[in-house]
C-alpha cells in the first residue's frame, strides 16, 4: 500500500474535529490531568458521564511521573494501595502500612484506563477563563497552550459543562480566575483562596479528602488544589490522597448529576 501524506493529514484533522466538537458540551469538564483529575475522569466515565480533561502540558500525569524529587516511585497507604491494586497496578509492601508503586506504571495505567472508559483527554490546551451564568460556572474558556506560551493575540474557544473539576494542583488556576473575574466569594472561610501551607503529610492526606468539595457553584475542587483552596498543608510524594480525592469528587458530582 502506498502512503499518501494528504490522506494522513486529512485523517488526523477529521478525526480530531469530530472528537473535539463532540466535547463542546459535557457533563463534566476536568482541568488538569494530574492523578486526581485522571482518577476523577476514570470514575466519572465508568459511571457513564460525558467527561473530558483539559491539560496544559504535552504530557499527561501532572506531578506523578516524577515520584519524589525525580525518584520515580510513589508511596501510598492502605486505601491508596487498594485502589492501585484494583486498577491492576503492581504494589510493593514497604512495611508499617506503607506501599510503593512505580510512578510510570501508575501514570500510564491510570491514563489508559481513563481513555478506555470513555474519558476524552485533550493535552496542550490551557484553560484561561470560565463561563459564568447567574453566579454559577457553566463552562471553560480554552486556548492552545502554544498560543498562551507565545503570548499571541488569539481569541479562545468555549466548552459548556454541567460541572467543572478544578484539579490544577498547587496553582488553583480555575478558582483564581473565578474569584478575580466574578468578584464573588468562594465557598471557603475567607471567601478567598486560602493558600497552601508547609509540608505535613499526615494531616494533608486526610484534609485532601475533606477539602474535596464544591468551592464555587458549579466548580468542585480535587487533589492538591483542594488543600490550596481551603488552606491546608502539602504532603509531598505520597499519592493516596490524590487518588481518593479523584474518586470522591466523582462520587459527589455523580450524586448531583443523577440525584
Ligand atoms: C511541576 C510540579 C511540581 C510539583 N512539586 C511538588 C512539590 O515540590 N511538593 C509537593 O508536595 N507536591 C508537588 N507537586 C504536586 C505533587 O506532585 C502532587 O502531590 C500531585 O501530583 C498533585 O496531584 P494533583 O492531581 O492535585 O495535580 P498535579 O499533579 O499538580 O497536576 C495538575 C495538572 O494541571 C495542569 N494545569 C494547571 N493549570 C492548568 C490550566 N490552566 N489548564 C490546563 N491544565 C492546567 C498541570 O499542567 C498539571 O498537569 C508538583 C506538581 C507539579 C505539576
Amino acid at each position: 500500500m502506498s502512503l499518501d501524506e494528504i490522506k494522513i493529514s486529512r485523517a488526523i484533522l477529521s478525526r480530531f474535529m469530530t472528537k473535539f466538537s463532540d466535547c463542546l458540551e459535557l457533563d463534566v469538564a476536568i482541568v488538569g490531568a494530574g492523578p486526581s483529575g485522571l482518577m476523577a475522569a476514570l470514575r466519572l466515565a465508568q459511571k457513564g458521564h460525558k467527561v473530558a480533561v483539559f491539560e496544559r502540558k504535552l504530557s499527561i500525569g501532572g506531578g506523578m511521573w516524577g515520584g519524589g524529587m525525580m525518584f520515580n516511585e510513589i508511596v501510598v497507604q492502605e486505601q491508596g494501595a487498594a485502589i492501585l491494586k484494583d486498577l491492576g497496578i503492581s504494589v510493593e509492601d514497604a512495611g508499617d502500612g506503607y506501599y510503593t508503586a512505580d510512578s510510570v506504571e501508575c501514570t500510564s495505567t491510570l491514563t489508559s484506563l481513563a481513555c478506555k472508559a470513555g474519558a476524552r483527554i485533550f493535552n496542550l490546551m490551557t484553560v484561561e477563563d470560565v463561563m459564568v451564568r447567574e453566579n454559577r460556572v457553566t463552562g471553560l474558556v480554552i486556548n492552545w497552550s502554544a498560543v498562551d506560551i507565545a503570548g499571541f493575540h488569539v481569541d479562545p474557544l468555549a466548552v459548556r459543562a454541567e460541572y467543572v473539576v478544578e484539579s490544577t494542583g498547587h496553582d488553583t488556576e480555575v478558582l483564581r480566575v473565578v474569584r478575580k473575574k466574578t468578584g464573588e466569594r468562594l465557598l471557603t472561610d475567607t471567601g478567598e483562596i486560602m493558600g497552601e501551607r508547609s509540608m505535613w503529610a499526615e494531616v494533608a492526606e486526610n484534609t485532601t479528602l475533606e477539602n474535596t468539595k464544591e468551592a464555587f457553584p458549579g466548580v468542585f475542587v480535587a487533589g492538591m488544589a483542594a488543600n490550596a483552596t481551603f488552606g491546608s498543608f502539602r504532603m509531598g510524594p505520597i499519592f493516596g490522597g490524590m487518588l481518593l480525592s479523584g474518586e470522591r469528587v466523582a462520587e459527589l458530582i455523580d450524586e448531583r448529576l443523577t440525584g
